[in-house]
């Protein structure tokens, strides 16, 4: 049997200097904070091993409502690295960071998108939000992509040794971001034009029509969790009445009770639990944002397939 020849001295050195050089950068450690936990998850996606993320807003919390704990001052306070959404959905997490002494830069994922205006009637009449943008650009995928650049070229600013590392881990999910994407089209291309229609419970779904052609009508408007006017909510019933009652959708971060009522005077199927503005815990359907989109495409599906 052949064993190799011993390395040499010199090739030695640098190998044992290869691996402290690994090491330290293995150990490299950025804190990171997010405001919400979709952003979150995409951004622990680029960050791999080298960062620690903290959503402040977690699974299944509304964070059109969300109310800073001290402890996520402190957080946001030290952290390497803040990451908004942008677009006015978390505006709180800058003034917060700034508040509590962070210098760094506030990176706004969603920097370079086509944002989608917020045109429904209701938000114009009472919300003083004309001319303001639809935050949830989360729901189209051509969006994260851009968020993904965005988080990977800021996390390189903060951390230039682990450039490479952050590139490859977006590279990696973009992939993956393309080949859902490409199962969305095609899932949505087997449904009749009639059929491609769907009540939720707030305006979270207007990219994610945009980009895939599904029509989604809501109740409630884009920033909005609170109470619609019982005249727009009589307007959606009779509307669905009309149209032959397209299924109903509840989403994780709404209340439940409206849709219900909805659903039982509008004569619609219930079709399930849609995940909007937050992942589900690590246990049930939707724990990461790959998984969201393809539990919301699979219980899309299931309610407009078989009607
Ligand atoms: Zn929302």
């Amino acid at each position: 049997m052949n064993f190799p020849v011993p390395p040499r001295p010199l090739r030695m050195l640098l190998v044992l200097f290869g691996l402290l050089l690994a090491c330290a950068r293995a150990a490299a450690d950025i804190e990171v904070v997010a405001s919400f936990s979709i952003l979150g998850d995409l951004v622990r996606e680029v960050g791999g091993e080298r960062a620690t993320v903290h959503a402040l807003v977690g699974p299944d919390q509304d964070a059109h409502v969300y109310e800073p704990r001290p402890s996520d001052a402190r957080r946001a306070g030290t952290a390497r690295l803040v990451v908004t959404n942008g677009l006015g959905f978390d505006d709180w997490l800058p003034r917060l960071a700034r508040s509590s002494g962070y210098k760094g830069a506030v990176v706004v994922a969603s920097d370079g998108i086509r944002p989608l205006p917020m045109n429904r009637p209701d938000d114009h009449d009472h919300g003083g939000s004309a001319g303001r943008a639809d935050p949830h650009a989360w729901q189209d995928i051509g969006n994260v992509r851009i968020y993904i650049g965005n988080i990977a070229a800021a996390l390189a600013a903060v951390d230039p040794d682990g450039t490479d590392a952050y590139r490859a881990n977006a590279a990696r999910y973009l992939a993956a971001l393309d080949a859902l994407d490409a199962d969305i089209r095609k899932a949505i291309a087997r449904l009749p034009e009639e059929r491609r229609k769907v009540v939720s419970s707030h305006d979270a779904f207007g990219y994610f029509a945009r980009a895939y052609g599904l029509r989604f009508l809501a109740p409630a408007g884009v920033a909005g969790h609170s109470e619609p006017g019982a005249r727009s909510v009589a307007r959606l019933i009779a509307q669905l009445r009309r149209e032959k009652a397209p299924p109903v959708f509840l989403e994780n971060v709404s209340d439940p009770r409206l849709i219900e009522r909805i659903r039982s005077e509008s004569g619609a199927v219930m079709g399930g639990t849609l995940y909007s503005d937050a992942l589900s815990s690590a246990d049930g359907p939707a724990p990461t944002y790959l998984a969201m989109m393809r539990h919301n495409l699979a219980t899309l599906m299931a309610a407009l397939e078989v009607r």
